[in-house]
C-alpha cells in the first residue's frame, strides 16, 4: 500500500479532494473535528455539510462560469457533482440540492471505500511532518489552534470578514392568497418547472416601510475586532445594502422583474422578495438574497411585514460568520502548495476561491496534484481558460503581481474570488455571426460566452488526453 495522503477538514474541498484520491488508487486519511468540535456554522456531522444556501448556482455550461465549471467538475468523476446531481431540487435555471441527502451521499460514498479512514478528531496545530504529503481544507471556519499555527508558519495574518446565513421558512406558513410560484422570466433549468420559486410582491408604500424597518432594526453588536472587518460585496447583509440607497435592493435582490403576480396581473409590484425551495420535500424555502445581522427578534417581525408572510414560520434565521483565508496568491505555488512548506497543501475556501461549487473544485486539483506527486509524477496545470484552471491560476498567483512588486507593505488586495468569465484569458478574436457584422449588446454578449465555454470544453478535452476521468488506478 502506497503512504496516505492526509486531508485535514471534511468539508466541500476536503472530501472531494479525498474522492479523487482513492479513485486514482490513492488512501487517504481524512481528519474531521466535528461532532467533537463543532464551527459557528456547521449543524451536523456530516461531510460536505452546506451552511448556508442550499444552491450551487447556474447550472448553464454555455453561458455562466459555474455551470461551466459544474460541467468540467463532472467530466472529471467529482464526488461532489455526483451527489448534487442525484439530491437537486427545483430551483429555476440554478442547480440546487436538498442538503440532508447531499451531505448523506458524500459522507457515504467515503465511508465505504476501502482507501479512506476517517478520523474524528481536531487537528489542533501544524500536521506533523511524518504525515507526509497532507492538504488542509479547514474551510473559512478553521478552528483557532489551527489557523493559529498556519498564521505563525506563513508569517502572514488571515483575514476574517463576515458571510451571512438567509433566514429559512416553512412552507405551509407562507399565505398563498398573495405568494405565488415562479422562476424569473418561467426559465425550467434542471430539474425545475419553470414555477419553483415563491414570489411576495410588495408595493411602493410597502416597500418603503420595509426599507425603514430595515435600516431602523436592531442589529447584533460586533466584536472589536469584527468592527473593522470589511464585508465581502457578494454577501452583503440585506440591511447594509438598504442602507446603500433606498433603491438598492430593488435593483439587487427584490427586483421585480421577469415576474407577473397572478392574483393582480394588471399591477406591476414595486419590489418583489423571492423564495427558493430548501429541501427535497418541499416543505422549506429560504428569502433569496436575505442574509442578515439583524437580531433575531427583529428579523421575525421586519420580514412578517412583507406580503405573504404574515404569518411565516422560521426554521432558521439569518445570522453572520467569520471566514479565514490565506494570502494565496503570496503564500501557494501553482499546485496549492505552501511555498515555505511544500509538504502541505491547501484546498477549498481557506485558498481565497469563493462557494461551494469554487471550494469542491479547488479540492479536486489538490487531490489529484497530490497523488501525482506521492508517485514521482508530474501533472500538467490545468488551461487557463478553463473554469477552474482560471480560478487556480487566479489564487496561485494570477491576481496579484502587481502587489507582489509593489512588495511587502503594500495593503493586501487579494479578495475571496467566484468563478467568473473575467478570470479566462480573452478571446484570440471576437466571434461574429453568420452574416458577419459587428456585434453588439446582449447578443454579442451570448455568443462571446459560448466561444470561452466551447473553448473551455476543448482545452480540457485535450488536458484529458481523451479520458473523461484521467485518473489511473493504482497497478
Ligand atoms: C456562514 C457561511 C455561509 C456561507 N454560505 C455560502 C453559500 O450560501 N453559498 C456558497 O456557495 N458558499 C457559501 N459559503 C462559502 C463556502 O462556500 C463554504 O464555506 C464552503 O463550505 C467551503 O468549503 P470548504 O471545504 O473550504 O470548507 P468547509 O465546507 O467549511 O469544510 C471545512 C471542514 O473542516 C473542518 N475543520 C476545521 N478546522 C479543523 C481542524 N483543525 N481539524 C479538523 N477539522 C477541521 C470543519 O469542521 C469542516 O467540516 C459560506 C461560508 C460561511 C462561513
Amino acid at each position: 500500500m502506497t503512504d496516505p495522503i492526509h486531508i485535514v477538514g471534511g468539508g466541500l474541498a476536503g472530501s472531494e479532494a479525498a474522492w479523487q484520491i482513492v479513485q486514482g488508487g490513492g488512501h487517504v486519511v481524512l481528519h474531521e473535528m466535528r461532532p467533537h468540535r463543532a464551527t459557528e456554522a456547521h449543524q451536523s456531522d456530516g461531510l460536505a455539510e452546506l451552511v448556508c444556501s442550499n444552491s450551487f448556482r447556474s447550472d448553464d455550461a454555455n453561458g455562466n462560469a459555474v455551470g461551466l465549471l459544474h460541467q468540467e467538475m463532472r467530466r472529471m468523476g467529482s464526488l461532489i457533482m455526483r451527489a448534487a446531481d442525484a439530491h437537486q431540487v427545483p430551483a429555476g435555471g440554478a442547480l440546487a440540492v436538498d442538503r440532508d441527502g447531499f451531505s448523506q451521499a458524500v459522507t457515504a460514498a467515503l465511508e465505504a471505500h476501502p482507501n479512506v479512514r476517517i478520523v474524528r478528531e481536531e487537528v489542533a496545530g501544524l500536521p506533523p511532518e511524518e504525515w507526509g504529503s497532507t492538504i488542509l481544507a479547514t474551510g473559512p471556519l478553521t478552528s483557532p489552534a489551527l489557523a493559529e499555527a498556519v498564521a505563525a508558519l506563513t508569517g502572514k495574518e488571515s483575514l476574517a470578514f463576515f458571510d451571512a446565513i438567509a433566514p429559512i421558512i416553512h412552507r405551509d406558513s407562507i399565505d398563498m392568497s398573495k405568494a405565488w410560484f415562479q422562476s424569473r422570466y418561467d426559465k425550467a433549468g434542471p430539474g425545475g418547472t419553470g414555477a419553483d420559486y415563491l414570489n411576495c410582491p410588495m408595493d411602493r408604500a410597502q416597500y418603503d416601510a420595509f426599507i425603514a424597518a430595515l435600516i431602523a432594526g436592531e442589529k447584533t453588536s460586533f466584536k472589536e475586532w469584527e468592527a473593522t472587518t470589511p464585508y465581502f460585496d457578494g454577501c452583503l447583509p440585506i440591511e447594509v445594502m438598504a442602507e446603500r440607497g433606498p433603491e438598492t435592493l430593488r435593483h439587487g435582490p427584490m427586483k421585480p422583474v421577469g415576474l407577473t403576480n397572478p392574483h393582480d396581473p394588471t399591477v406591476k409590484p414595486c419590489a418583489i422578495v423571492q423564495l427558493r425551495q430548501d429541501n427535497a420535500l418541499g416543505t422549506l424555502f429560504n428569502m433569496v438574497g436575505f442574509q442578515t445581522k439583524l437580531r433575531h427578534a427583529e428579523q421575525v417581525r421586519i420580514f412578517r411585514t412583507i406580503p405573504g408572510l404574515e404569518n411565516a414560520e422560521f426554521a432558521r434565521l439569518g445570522g453572520l460568520h467569520r471566514n479565514t483565508y490565506l494570502d494565496s496568491p503570496r503564500l501557494l505555488d501553482a499546485t496549492l502548495r505552501l511555498r515555505v512548506r511544500p509538504g502541505l497543501r491547501f484546498a477549498g475556501q481557506i485558498t481565497g476561491c469563493e462557494g461551494y461549487v469554487e471550494s469542491a473544485a479547488v479540492g479536486l486539483m489538490a487531490g489529484r496534484y497530490a497523488l501525482a506527486e506521492t508517485r514521482g509524477e508530474s501533472l500538467a496545470p490545468l488551461p487557463p481558460t478553463t473554469a477552474l484552471g482560471a480560478l487556480i491560476a487566479h489564487i496561485t498567483g494570477g491576481h496579484i503581481e502587481a502587489g507582489i512588486e509593489a512588495e511587502a507593505n503594500a495593503p493586501r488586495s487579494f479578495q475571496p474570488m467566484n468563478v467568473n468569465f473575467g478570470l479566462f484569458p480573452p478571446l484570440d478574436r471576437m466571434p461574429r455571426n453568420e452574416t458577419g457584422r459587428r456585434l453588439r449588446g446582449p447578443e454579442k454578449a451570448a455568443l462571446k460566452k459560448r466561444a470561452l465555454t466551447d473553448r473551455a470544453r476543448a482545452d480540457l478535452a485535450v488536458w484529458l488526453g481523451g479520458n473523461e476521468t484521467p485518473l489511473r488506478a493504482a497497478e
